[in-house]
């Protein structure tokens, strides 16, 4: 087990690829507006940025490569703040 070759590419291994590519695609949805940087500029958001989903986004990114525990659990948290995690039918 030691010696196992998968061990180099552990760094850039995902855990779980749905998560991070929603992660993205939330993420390059929700930036700072060019009018108010201070505001959100996704449509139906406006909230302060960094807005609740930037900041999910941000966070499921990271746990999409950490662990399936830290994954499962940033799917769960999108459930509970209403966060879809659905990736449009096209990319
Ligand atoms: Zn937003």
């Amino acid at each position: 087990m030691a010696g196992s070759a998968v061990t180099s590419s552990n760094a850039t291994a995902l855990v779980d690829p749905d998560l991070a590519r929603a992660a993205d695609h939330l993420a390059a949805r929700h930036t700072p507006s060019a009018a108010d940087p201070a505001r959100c500029s996704a449509l139906g958001c406006a909230e302060a940025f960094p807005c609740l989903v930037a900041r999910f986004a941000a966070r499921a990114a990271v746990a999409a490569r950490a662990s399936r525990r830290e994954a499962w659990t940033a799917r769960l948290d999108a459930v509970t703040a209403g966060i879809q995690l659905t990736l449009p039918a096209r990319v």
